[in-house]
């Protein structure tokens, strides 16, 4: 049996404990991960913490020469690293590399870090006086991830941290260890210095040690709402920046004047997706109007011809869930959806299973309301519930008494309700005719309200400002034979 060990200051290293890693769509154990505990999270930030010192002072095209040739191998190894993504979070290949790409993207973005770190000046803001201001490095930083996307989320992080000068220690999701191996193998491989980036492999109790540890000076967290209000806790007490997105329930709105094909294709694919398993997933269809019994009918249909399978064969269109867990609890909801009174039109309990996988088909549920759990509770799984309103004022009104507000999307044709829409919405990411708006890399990725704890969006320009911080100067330099006299006041322009 494999065992995935650490990477800490350039090499492998151990450590006691240890956890299954499963292959989701067998069901069976494939490897073992170590988890760190104190000593292990000690040595990766003692490591980060050395490396830094110099890593700090790096030149600009230092780092973004490292940064092309990271970019590259990239590039080079994305077939290795989606089928370690598929074989260990049970994704389809093509899906997998699809989370490449976008993670790649960041990278491509950190690679203009000259540009994105450019600093500003005033001449002359008083006699013979200017203003310069800069961004410099925190420190050592740290990332917590969930373990649906193995390499985008990290990749939201980490090259945005090192392009600015930092050091890092990134703590994987345990279920979704060995992708951030192979990163870590490639950073070196692009000439990184060994201590920029660790990875620590563990649960809680590594969580914990990072959260508590003196010399990290940042925290950047993807994953449920509850942990990331713990970790937004417990790091801001230490004194620690933090950045912490969290889960979601995202709306999409179809109004009557939606080409419903073309809506009802795209909520298929946003729904059903990697199972559902994305934060950025459609898990609620908000039917507005006579749009509802046509809408319904045609996701039925669509929803009843996914092809659900391994990860690893190219017919299919849709993985297992992550864990036996998992699927339990997806398949209890779909029971209390209808036990509530909702209706199964599309029930994924009845998808035929040969072996121990962790499979549960895609289930459409209608005649949702907001009081039921399906509609409460983030199910995280291939289950799409409709709840049908009246206008679009209504449905505006449902998606801002929802808790979450990661992404929402409107299907329309017309421009006045897109518009009206977006500037209603309380949600940070929102898509008009696009289901899953991931912003580009070169602008920010953020929900509001239980999305994100705190106030921090993650990479592009919100990630160079999280991952460093100003210095304003303000420089005089007299002729020697030019006096200028001390004054008691506080200073003014003059
Ligand atoms: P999770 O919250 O269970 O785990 C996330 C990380 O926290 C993992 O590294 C895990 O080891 C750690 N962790 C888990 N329990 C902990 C505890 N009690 N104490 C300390 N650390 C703990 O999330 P998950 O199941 O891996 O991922 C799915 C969740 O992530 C969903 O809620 C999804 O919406 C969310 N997510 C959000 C975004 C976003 O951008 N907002 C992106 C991806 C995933």
């Amino acid at each position: 049996m494999k065992t995935i060990e650490h990477r800490i200051n350039g090499t492998a290293a151990g450590s006691g404990r240890a956890a299954p890693v499963y292959d989701p769509a067998t069901g069976l154990q494939q490897a073992e991960v170590l988890l760190a505990g104190r000593s292990e999270v000690d040595s990766a930030v003692a490591a980060a913490g050395k490396a830094f010192e110099s890593w700090a002072t790096s030149s600009l095209s230092q780092r973004t020469r490292i940064l092309f040739t990271f970019r590259e191998l990239l590039v080079k190894h994305e077939t290795d690293l989606a089928k370690i993504i598929s074989a260990e979070h049970g994704k389809v290949i093509d899906d997998a590399r699809g989370e490449i790409v976008r993670g790649r993207e960041v990278v491509e973005y950190a690679c203009g870090i000259a540009d994105a770190l450019k600093g500003g000046f005033s001449d002359q803001v008083s006699r013979d006086v200017d203003v310069l201001s800069f961004r410099q490095p925190l420190g050592v930083c740290a990332g917590i991830t969930p373990f649906n996307f193995p390499v985008m989320v990290p990749f939201w992080m980490h090259p945005m941290a090192i392009a600015t000068g930092n050091t890092f220690v990134l703590k994987p999701s345990e279920r979704v260890p060995s992708a951030s191996n192979l990163v870590a193998e490639l950073y070196a491989e692009a000439g990184l210095p060994d201590g920029v980036f660790n990875v620590v492999h563990g649960d809680k109790a590594a969580v914990d040690a990072i959260l508590g540890h003196p010399d990290i000076a940042a925290v950047s967290f993807v994953g449920s709402t509850p942990i990331a209000k713990y970790v937004h806790e417990r790091a801001t007490a230490t004194g620690k920046r933090v950045q912490a997105l969290g889960g979601a329930k995202n709306h999409a709105v179809v109004l009557p004047d939606a080409d419903l094909e073309f809506a009802a294709g795209h909520l298929i694919a946003a729904a059903f997706g990697s199972a559902g398993q994305r934060c950025m997933a459609i898990s609620v269809a908000v039917a507005v109007g006579e749009a509802a019994d046509a809408l319904v009918a045609t996701l039925a249909r669509k929803a009843r011809e996914i092809k659900v399978g391994p990860g690893d064969d190219p017919a299919s269109e849709m993985g297992p869930v992550i864990t036996a867990a998992a699927k339990d609890r997806v398949e209890n909801a779909i029971a209390t959806a209808a036990a509530q009174g909702a209706i199964v039109v599309v029930d994924g309990r009845d998808l035929p299973v040969e072996g121990d996988g962790f499979f549960t088909g895609p289930s459409l549920i209608d005649h949702v309301r907001p009081s039921m759990d399906v509609y409460r509770d983030e199910v995280f799984g291939p289950v799409l519930a409709v709840v049908r309103a009246e206008s679009l004022d209504d449905a505006i009104a449902l998606i801002n008494a929802n808790p979450y507000g990661n992404g929402t999307a409107l299907f329309t044709s017309s421009g006045e309700a897109a518009r009206r829409f977006q500037r209603e919405v309380r949600v940070g990411m929102i898509g008009v005719n696009v289901p899953i708006p991931v912003p580009m890399s070169y602008y920010s990725f953020g929900g509001w309200k239980d999305s994100l704890i705190g106030d921090s969006p993650i990479h592009g320009p919100e990630g160079v400002r999280f991952y460093t911080r100003p210095k304003v100067v303000t420089t005089r330099w007299p002729r020697v034979t030019q006096s200028v006299e001390a004054a008691f006041h506080f200073p003014t322009s003059s």
